[in-house]
């Protein structure tokens, strides 16, 4: 039997432009070739105060999507997380990014999806995660990703009107599924090997709460990555925006 009258699915394509103004800007990828932005989602955890201090041994850096209030309370946490370092406050493990070169950018304060929520919910999410990052480094970050990559046109004028910029990906390495590191090899394969000299650089999606992430994806995704000859550059860097707000 022919099936007709069936209408091809538009192309998804991945663009960096906004065509509503009021909208908050999205980027998908880097913004030239031979780059790759490593990020972490939804720390920080037990892990990533010695994940950090690896990739900054190696000259890697890296950008983290920090939660003040999801796996861990960072301000109001008082229990001190174990390190190669000694004992430290999570404040210590977020302060301890930027003072390795990495970079801190915004998950939101609770990890709360941000479609269908008031605008007053979705400034409450973002100013208190901002204040958790300004009580770390004494900056306010403008980049943000939503939890979930979830966001309605209420909840994009919010961020655009609070001078944010979103970071999505685009190799999603869904290590959150936790198939195991073969099927991640293979998510990252797919779309890398497929890269041209003009391809422009990725942004990759990893998540510091998973022992497995940290341990077995990190060192293997981070040799693949470097011997496809790319550079890792923090967010800014991949898409040419400023990781936090001018001091005034
Ligand atoms: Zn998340």
């Amino acid at each position: 039997m022919i099936l007709s009258g069936l209408t091809a699915a538009a192309p998804v394509g991945t663009t960096n432009i906004t065509i509503d103004s009021s909208l908050v800007t999205r980027y998908d990828h880097c913004n030239r070739p031979g780059i790759f932005a490593l990020t972490f989602d939804d720390g920080p955890s037990q892990y990533s105060y010695d994940l950090a201090k690896a990739l900054h041994q190696q000259g890697i850096k890296a950008t983290f999507f920090i939660n003040g209030n999801n796996t861990v309370d960072i301000l109001n946490n008082s229990t001190p997380t174990s390190t190669s370092d000694g004992m430290k406050t999570y404040l210590e493990v977020i302060r301890y990014y930027y003072d390795s070169g990495h970079e801190l950018a915004s998950h939101t304060f609770e990890h709360l999806n941000l479609a269908n929520k008031s605008e007053a919910e979705v400034r409450r999410q973002m100013n208190a995660q901002s204040d958790v990052i300004f009580a770390a480094i004494g900056r306010r970050p403008q980049l943000m990703r939503p939890p979930e990559g979830a966001l309605d046109d209420n909840a994009s004028r919010v961020l655009k009107e609070l001078g944010y910029s979103n970071v999505m990906w685009d190799v999603d390495t869904k290590d959150w599924v936790m198939s195991g590191l073969a099927a991640e090899q293979a998510i990252v394969q797919t779309i890398m090997d497929a890269d041209t000299p003009t391809t422009l650089g990725h942004i990759g999606l990893l998540h510091d709460i998973h022992a497995s992430t940290v341990n077995t994806l990190v060192p293997w995704i981070t040799q693949y990555v470097r011997e496809k000859g790319l550079q890792f550059v923090t967010v800014s860097d991949c898409i040419g925006v400023d990781a936090y707000h001018p001091v005034v």
